[in-house]
């Protein structure tokens, strides 16, 4: 069957190959519809992430998957829209035996289609139902956006258990970056009738705007926005980053969801980090990836956008290409681009 693959490591190598296709018994077939390309899929394209599985060369790419489950049985049903948690689990530290990869505390954790297991652009996939999670008939193809939106959520549930263990109140928040990430946290944070700034670089989004967020193109110093109780970073800048610490309300929590992996030195006033975050309880914290709760939440947060926004999010997802195109998925720029593999 036809496949994305690339050779980790080496830049230029994603190209379609035909490889086998295997379900074995204790695995649900699943066809995969589409498959939403991220950041990550780019970094790995160029050679800078991305690790095959033990004894062989390439890697399938893909890990935010929609597809439609094959036959009957492991607890589905033929014609069940699904998607698949991406980290697995190490088998060896505290987190990953309580359901908790996402906080793997070993780093030996696996990934589909980033490290050591094969991702989801391919024609068919074998799944373990336990990693399978249900998406709505009603979501129908949208349920592509289920992957990213579980990270969001992820973000949102740890930023409220940080900022919930002292007395606070999320009234105001600032999101920086308005690709994907960006635009899903903005929709989280709205559902939740929190008031939402969301600026980036890239010009307007207005689909942001759909969810009652106010958006402002960014043009001078974040601090011109005025100061926030949380502040959500999906731009990837390690400078974004650090200012955000400066951003912060008493008690504010900043949150680092984009990832920046440029070799460089960032500036931050010494008295942001010495005596702000000190003496007005601020919090700086990184998020990544998703536990099973939050892909439960997430799907059903994204049903509840579809139902409160109609269109936004089929606005969100700006390109949809055969898999063949993907040179074209990699190199687009706004908002979310996404594989299709079956109609
Ligand atoms: C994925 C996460 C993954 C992270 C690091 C992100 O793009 O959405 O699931 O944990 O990359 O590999």
């Amino acid at each position: 069957m036809k496949a994305l693959v690339v050779e980790p490591g080496r830049a230029g190598s994603a190209r379609i190959e035909d490889v086998p296709s295997t379900v074995s018994a204790s695995e649900v077939p699943v066809r995969v519809l589409e498959v939403g390309v991220c950041g990550t899929d780019r970094e790995i394209a160029a050679g800078h992430f991305g690790v095959a599985p033990d004894g062989e060369d390439l890697l399938v790419l893909g890990h935010e998957a929609l597809g439609i489950v094959e036959r009957d049985g492991l607890g589905f049903s033929r014609g069940d829209l699904v998607s698949a948690t991406v980290r697995r689990s190490c088998g060896r530290c505290l987190a990953c035996a309580e359901g908790a990869p996402d906080s793997c505390l070993s780093g030996a954790y696996s990934e589909r289609g980033i490290t050591r297991l094969h991702g989801y652009a391919c024609e068919l996939v074998g799944e373990d139902p336990a990693q399978l999670v249900p998406i709505p008939k009603a979501l129908g193809r949208l349920g592509v956006l289920a992957e990213p939106t579980s990270i969001c959520a992820r973000a949102l549930r740890h930023a409220r258990a940080i900022g919930g263990r002292q007395p606070w109140q999320l009234q105001q928040a600032l999101v920086v970056g308005a690709g994907a990430i960006g635009t899903l946290v903005t929709f989280l944070l709205r559902l939740d009738g929190v008031d939402v700034v969301t600026t980036s670089l890239e010009g307007s989004r207005p689909v942001v705007e759909e969810s009652g967020a106010r958006y402002v193109p960014k043009s001078g110093p974040l601090a011109d926005l005025g100061r926030f109780d949380l502040v959500v970073e999906c731009a990837g800048d390690a400078q974004l980053m650090a200012d955000s610490l400066g951003l912060l309300r008493r008690s504010g929590v900043a949150c680092l969801l984009g990832i920046d992996g440029r070799e460089q030195t960032v500036s931050l006033d010494g008295r942001t980090i010495g005596l702000d975050a000190v003496l007005e309880n601020r919090v700086l914290f990184g998020s990544v990836n998703a536990q099973r709760q939050d892909w439960i939440a997430g799907v059903d947060a994204l049903d509840r956008i579809r139902r409160s926004w109609p269109g936004a999010l089929e606005q969100l997802i700006g390109a949809r290409v055969p898999l063949d195109r993907f040179e074209d998925a990699l190199a687009y720029g706004g908002g979310k681009a996404a594989l299709v593999l079956s109609d």
